[in-house]
């Protein structure tokens, strides 16, 4: 019911996907909830526990004992982010799904915002970062870097300096719950499945406590899943070097074959095959690691292995009616 007396059916699903968060979850929820506390939504607000090796699994079966609306996915170890937030996907049942870290680098307070936004008949919300001087210069530029790079290759528009904080209508779920792939690069997916989408703009906090998840490497490992998984574009590079080179090559053939036989000059053969050879098989090797690439990708693709194993799943029975009528929270059982 809202203020008004008028039923409002309308549900809400939060996933927060937590590896290793225990330090910040108890701030995490009170925020989000205090957030959320004027909102005329039904909402359940579901934890994946991604394999956490400290003690988020325990903080969690706390928060559920005082908070009724909260539930918990348990998976079997770490799948990593993005597995995580799709196991999120496909258990929330709301009318509408919002994702969150659980660092408070996203801060709830936006939730209203995407809600009005949805309300409007909005099916993607999705949170730009106005501002990102809290993260490491070194973060910076190689986002900007990846995000030029991917814009240049893609074939979908990707926007920039967006991340998973976001909030989709449940056509917008059910339409990326229905792609098949494993290979999650979800800012892709997001902007793949299309429907009407604004950006809102908010400023990206510090983390509240403990590390980041991403090293370099799995940065590097992630901007290469991005490019691969929505672009063909590499491979035609390779192709289009291959030929180069290759005409390169000719034209240096005759321009040796007329040189001797106009100029009679002598052929310093061993310098120029050394270096010629050395040259092409460096583009060779080159253009073989990018097909291997994209075999791998095929072969994980063909495996069809599950995105991620669940190990327990504890969810309210439906998501938790709001028990008060007028703009009072209920978040106490
Ligand atoms: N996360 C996860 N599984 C992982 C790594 C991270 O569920 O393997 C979660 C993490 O708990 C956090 C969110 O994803 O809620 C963002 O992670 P992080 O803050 O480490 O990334 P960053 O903000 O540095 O991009
Ligand atoms: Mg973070």
């Amino acid at each position: 019911m809202d203020a008004s007396g008028v039923a409002f059916s309308k549900s809400l699903s939060i996933v927060v996907p937590c590896f290793d968060e225990a330090d910040v979850l108890v701030e995490f929820h009170r925020r989000l909830t205090s957030a959320l506390a004027n909102q005329l939504v039904d909402i359940e607000i579901i934890y994946i526990n991604d394999g956490s090796t400290d003690s988020t699994a325990d903080v969690i079966g706390d928060l559920r004992k005082t908070d009724h609306r909260v539930g918990c996915v348990n998976l079997s170890r770490n799948f990593g982010k993005e597995s995580a937030l799709s196991a999120g996907l496909d258990h929330a049942r709301g009318d509408a799904i919002v994702f969150i870290d659980a660092d408070l680098q996203d801060p709830p307070e936006c939730i209203p915002s995407m809600l009005d936004a949805w309300r409007r008949g909005i099916d993607v919300v999705a949170m730009k970062r106005a501002d990102r001087s809290s993260e490491t210069a070194f973060k910076r530029a190689s986002a900007f870097a990846f995000y030029r790079l991917l814009s240049v290759l893609s074939d979908v528009d990707i926007p920039e300096n967006v991340g998973d904080f976001r909030l989709l209508s449940r056509r917008a779920a059910d339409a990326l719950r229905s792609l098949p792939e494993r290979n999650r690069y979800m800012k892709g997916l997001f902007a793949w499945v299309g429907f009407k989408t604004v950006e809102l703009e908010y400023k990206r906090e510090s983390r509240l406590a403990g590390k980041s998840k991403w090293p370099v490497l799995r940065l590097i490992r992630l901007a290469f899943d991005g490019i691969t998984s929505f672009s063909i574009a590499p491979l035609r590079l390779a192709s289009f070097g291959g030929a180069t080179v290759a005409l390169l090559s000719v034209c240096y053939a005759v321009f040796v074959v007329v040189k001797t036989l106009v100029f009679g000059e002598a052929v310093a053969g061993f310098p120029t095959l050394a270096a010629m050879v050395a040259f092409l098989g460096g583009v060779q090797l080159m253009a073989v690691g990018l097909l291997g690439e994209y075999i791998g990708r095929l072969m994980i693709e063909g495996k069809g292995r599950p995105l991620y194993i669940v190990q327990d799943v504890q969810l309210p029975a439906e998501i938790p009616v709001r028990r008060t009528s007028g703009l009072i929270d209920n978040s106490i059982s």
